[in-house]
């Protein structure tokens, strides 16, 4: 577990979560909402780091030096089970376990926790042992459900939970956090503190980003859907996987039209960094906001529509392409 300071963004949870450690008052059910690379992994390492250390800071952050500290940090701390539901092995044996380990909960010491990821991906068998776990909650076990999809949590997990929404960050909050990274960068991460560092790692994958925006923004600029088709070409190609080929382009769509309809709306760009700002600015202009609204409409839809075949994405593309 890597900890991470400073925190960036949401600092009405980071207070929320400094004040349980100081007044013992942690929920043992909880689930944390927000976008993909938002932070919630980071804020619950840096949670369950605090929660475990024998000598917390006055401002209730682990010293990163005791015992705990040192255990779980190498990662050799067995009271920690950290599931992600979308791995396939992920089955309702490890939550099973998380229940059956809190019968000799008096033999350890320091905190327990059940973390599952992407928690709206978990299958059937594992939602109903999950439901168990929630309804006779074991003492002294902590269950944090992480995920970036409200709506495909069953309503009877999250009723029973603590529900802590995390947003986006602001810009500035970005550039305070990441003080070398460029204001190229941090407009591309829009908003995501988790893709600064992707980005940072793998800078080839901000070039893909930026490739992929400014595409769109060009598409958006010509009228003829042969052209259209044309700048598109690569994306027809360039895999057969179906749906998971088109995500990046459909996500890509959404945030160019996310700030056309900024501009819309409030006559300011969300991104003047950006290479393409002053051609969004023109787009704007060309059209209505009902216009825009309903292109992103469009895209939301296809990317919850199951595309298995290389026809399908093939059909859907070019039918957005029509639309936009
Ligand atoms: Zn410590």
């Amino acid at each position: 577990m890597r900890y991470t300071q400073p925190l960036v963004g949401n600092q009405h949870i980071q207070t929320y979560l400094q004040k349980t450690i100081k007044n013992g008052t942690i929920a043992n059910a909880q689930l944390w909402l927000g976008p993909e690379h938002v932070g919630k992994s980071t804020f619950l390492i840096n949670y369950l780091l605090s929660l475990n250390c024998q000598q917390r800071t006055a401002e209730q952050t682990p010293c990163l030096k005791c015992q705990q500290c040192q255990s779980l940090q190498r990662d050799n701390y067995t009271n920690i089970i950290w599931l992600n539901a979308a791995d396939k092995a992920v089955k309702f044996d490890a939550i099973k376990q998380a229940r059956g380990s809190s019968l000799h909960s008096s033999l350890y010491q320091g905190v327990r926790a059940l973390v599952i990821e992407q928690a709206d991906r978990l299958h059937a068998a594992a939602s109903n042992a999950l439901l168990k776990l929630l309804e006779e909650p074991p003492v002294g076990l902590y269950l944090f459900l992480l995920s970036s999809d409200r709506e495909r949590i069953l309503p009877t997990i999250a009723s029973r939970c603590l529900t802590l929404n995390f947003t986006s960050v602001a810009v500035v909050d970005l550039q305070a956090g990441f003080p070398q990274v460029s204001s190229q960068t941090i407009a591309l991460a829009q908003g995501l503190p988790g893709q600064v560092q992707l980005f940072l790692a793998q800078p080839k994958s901000e070039a893909q980003r930026l490739k992929l925006l400014t595409t769109w923004v060009q598409i958006m600029q010509t009228e003829a859907l042969s052209a259209r088709l044309q700048l598109a070409q690569s994306w027809f190609n360039q895999d057969k996987s179906g749906q998971s080929g088109l995500q990046p382009v459909l996500s890509s769509l959404s945030l160019v039209l996310h700030d056309i309809l900024t501009i819309q709306a409030q006559h300011v760009a969300q991104s003047p960094d950006l290479p393409y700002a002053s051609e969004l600015h023109v787009i704007a202009q060309r059209r209505t906001l009902a216009e825009t609204v309903a292109a992103l409409h469009k895209t939301q839809t296809l990317w919850h529509r199951q595309l298995t075949t290389p026809i399908q994405k093939k059909l859907a593309l070019t039918n957005l392409l029509l639309a936009i």
